[in-house]
């Protein structure tokens, strides 16, 4: 998606070799128009899946989830981080690791919001290797919901999610994919 890989040119930072923060237009302030192209965006590839619900985690990607909701005209349920104390029994479950903290965290989602008739499309803002996706597909599997789709807003490519994910045969779709970063420069796959 042009629009986004030239936002990320402007006004992404680099921060060592891995990380890049978009708190500027996606992550702490948020860029509306562009948020709203990326729930457009995420419909035109997956509008053909019969999605019946769009799935994040919290926080990040609450406001992508709800843009894209939108356009599909289905709700958003976003995976609560939940303290083990706090976790209560009717809930689908997982454990993820934090790309960005290094801990892990569990995400639970209540059973009332996700079941067999769904089809989902699971969302986040970034992918890197992939733990966060693989706890929401856990969720899914618990809730036995068929996967629609994957959207994701940036996938650092040069990191080894985005590759297992395809390689499990799972329709995912990144809207800008980094190829290599640094403080020099961000160069994109396919630009
Ligand atoms: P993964 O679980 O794929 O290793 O990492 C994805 C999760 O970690 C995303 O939900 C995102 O919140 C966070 N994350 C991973 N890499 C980055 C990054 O470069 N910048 C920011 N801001 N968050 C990241």
């Amino acid at each position: 998606m042009k629009l986004l890989e030239e936002r990320i040119a402007k006004d992404g930072r680099v921060i060592g070799t891995e990380i890049l923060k978009v708190d500027s237009f996606l992550n702490h302030q948020i860029d509306v128009n562009l948020l709203d192209e990326i729930g457009k965006e995420l419909f035109r590839l997956f509008k053909d899946r019969h999605i019946t619900k769009v799935i994040t985690i919290e926080a990040s990607g609450i406001a992508i989830a709800v843009s894209a909701a939108r356009y599909f005209n289905v709700p958003c349920v976003f995976a609560k981080k939940a303290r083990s104390l706090n976790i209560g029994k009717d809930v689908y479950r997982s454990k993820v690791h934090s790309f960005t903290y290094d801990n892990d965290y569990d995400i639970t989602m209540s059973q009332s919001y996700l079941n067999s008739d769904d089809t989902v499309l699971i969302v986040d803002d970034f992918l890197a290797n992939g733990a966060a996706l693989k706890g929401m597909i856990s969720i899914c599997e618990q809730a036995s919901a068929s996967i629609g789709g994957i959207g994701i807003c940036i996938e650092k490519g040069f990191q080894p999610g985005g590759d297992e994910i395809r390689s499990k045969g799972y329709p995912l779709e990144s809207l800008a994919i980094i190829e290599s970063m640094s403080e020099e420069g961000i160069v994109f796959r396919n630009a």
